[in-house]
């Protein structure tokens, strides 16, 4: 017995020691530039800080430029003009977005779907003229939306789309790539703190310069920018969030957002407002944040807590508020508009 308590005290202590975070006394940088549709807000502990932070938004700019079907130019535009014709050559970057794509597509059963670009461009959501498209139109569409029909050839560089008029869409996961290029620059530049945000995408690198891990607020999906319903504590994680507050516009008191179920071809309607992926890959995070989306509370809820290192709080339109159990000591309610309530599940 008292050998027990020995070795249980003895993991205690060699715990804190891993997990604990080494104190950095550097002045931090915060910078703030516009890139890939959002403000990215950089926060950096290191005397080289200004330097890193334009090394990041550079990388930013090309993702942007190779991710892209909003303007011309760029790889996931040559591969969609070249859809029912033919493989297209492309650069290692995009073939990993893609498998990554692929990959969270074909285990979500396509409640994440790649293809899903015909749709996204024929609602428009992100557009300055946002249609309903016409019921019919929406069916004929649905036609071309189908992961299955991306191929990669890894060992060739190159991908293509079966069908004609076939559109790949990266925007729901672009975001967490270009996330992770920013930490590999921390990283490769030294830096042993930071703090990166990309609109919904959360991700710290280390721990706090004071030792304490990071608190990444959630957002409040039907309150103010900047307002909070809770807080998630973390170091070394991405912390990533989807909502329909985030892209939506209204049509005959109807509001319509830019998750779009590729079952129905209408923007989701789950039952979920929010949904928030805590994980070690932002990548992973980003793709995940809009599937469950797509999947809601139930079979979200399922699908998150059958995979391992990656948590989920999800936010229902009743005002609800749902966490895996990975998240109980790490996720916090702080609602200062004390319309949500907490629920524990199970
Ligand atoms: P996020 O803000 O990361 O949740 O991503 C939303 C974006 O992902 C949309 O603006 C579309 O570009 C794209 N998208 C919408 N619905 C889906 C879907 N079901 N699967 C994959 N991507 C989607
Ligand atoms: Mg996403």
């Amino acid at each position: 017995m008292r050998n027990r308590i020995a070795i249980l005290s003895l993991i205690y202590v060699l715990f804190f020691i891993f997990s604990a975070c080494s104190t950095i006394e550097t002045v931090p940088v915060e910078t703030e530039k516009f890139a890939m549709g959002t403000f990215i807000i950089q926060r950096i502990y290191s005397d080289d800080a200004e330097n890193i932070s334009n090394k990041v938004i550079e990388r930013i700019k090309k993702i942007e430029e190779d991710m892209t079907i909003n303007k011309q130019g760029g790889e996931i535009n040559s591969l969609n003009g070249s859809a029912g014709k033919g493989y297209v050559n492309l650069s290692q970057d995009t073939l990993y977005v893609l498998a990554e794509a692929l990959r969270i597509s074909e285990a979500s059963n396509g409640a994440f779907d790649v293809t899903v670009g015909p749709l996204v461009k024929a609602w428009g959501v992100s557009d300055k003229n946002p249609i309903v498209p016409l019921d019919n139109d929406i069916k004929n569409l649905l036609n071309l939306v189908n992961y299955k029909d991306l191929q990669i050839n890894m060992n060739e560089s190159k991908a293509k789309l079966n069908k004609e008029g076939q559109i790949v869409d990266v925007g729901g996961i672009a975001k967490g790539y270009a996330t992770d290029e920013a930490l590999d620059i921390y990283r490769e530049n030294g830096v042993k703190s930071a703090l990166i945000s990309l609109g919904g995408n959360v991700a710290a690198l280390g721990c706090k310069p004071d030792g304490s891990y990071w608190r990444i607020g959630i957002r409040n999906p039907r309150g103010a920018e900047g307002s909070y319903i809770g807080v998630v504590s973390v170091k070394d994680q991405s912390v990533v969030s989807s909502g329909d507050y985030e892209r939506n516009f209204e049509k005959d008191g109807i509001m319509y957002h830019h998750i779009i179920d590729p079952e129905t071809g209408y923007p989701a309607k789950s039952g979920l407002i929010a949904t928030t992926i805590v994980s070690d890959i932002s990548i992973e995070a980003d793709a995940l944040s809009t599937t469950v989306f797509v999947l809601g509370l139930d079979k979200g809820m399922e699908f998150i807590e059958g995979l391992d290192g990656v948590e989920a709080v999800f936010i229902t339109e009743d005002k609800k508020i749902y966490i895996t159990k990975g998240l109980k000591d790490k996720f916090k309610i702080e609602d200062e508009s004390k319309e949500f309530e907490y629920v524990e599940k199970g």
